[in-house]
């Protein structure tokens, strides 16, 4: 069996789809759409919400195909979550496309690029240290904003101490300037 690396995998999420879980969970028509990795090339899925009696779907549309996701909602102590449910049953926060369809990293038979690797050799520490750059490259981008209430927001400061471990000093120094510049020109208003 062939194993792909997660890294290459486009991946719909829970996190990528929040907004459209809460209003399906309020049984709110939706019609969006995901830009979206097929085949080596950017393309555009389009999505809706489907209400069939007791169950809830995702039915992504993409490349003349059809898929429909089962939703399941389960309560939290911080709330209602909204998870993804593979075809082979499990419930997922991530489903990954590959050969045309989205499931499970288990179902795909994806691995973490990182895990494959031995640190312990100076090329090994290399490639470790380009991916966890990549993941982090990943992780700005996905995140939603980076202030709260005129401060970083938490993702962003855990995002900030990875750069620092990841010797991006870079970026650090960015941020701390930006901030001292924001909190500046507080005071002055
Ligand atoms: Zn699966």
């Amino acid at each position: 069996m062939t194993t792909s690396l997660i890294e290459n995998s486009f991946a719909i999420t829970t996190h990528l789809l929040k907004k459209d879980l809460k209003k399906a969970r309020q049984k709110t028509p939706i019609n969006g759409y995901l830009n979206i990795f097929h085949n080596n090339k950017p393309s555009i899925a389009d999505y809706l919400i489907e209400y069939d009696g007791e169950n809830t779907y995702l039915v992504i549309n993409f490349a003349e195909k059809s898929q429909k996701i089962l939703l399941s909602e389960h309560q939290l102590t911080f709330g209602t979550r909204t998870y993804l449910n593979c075809a082979c049953g499990h419930r997922t926060n991530s489903l990954y496309l590959n050969k045309g369809i989205f499931a499970c990293k288990k179902c795909h038979n994806l691995h973490y690029q990182s895990t494959s690797i031995n640190r312990n050799t100076l090329h090994g520490k290399f490639l470790y240290q380009q991916n966890q750059i990549l993941k982090i490259i990943n992780m700005r981008e996905s995140m939603n904003r980076i202030f709260y209430k005129s401060r970083y927001s938490k993702p962003f400061v855990r995002w900030l101490d990875l750069c620092g471990k990841a010797g991006l000093i870079k970026e650090v120094e960015d941020a701390q300037a930006l901030i001292t510049a924001i909190n500046n020109y507080r005071q002055q208003v």
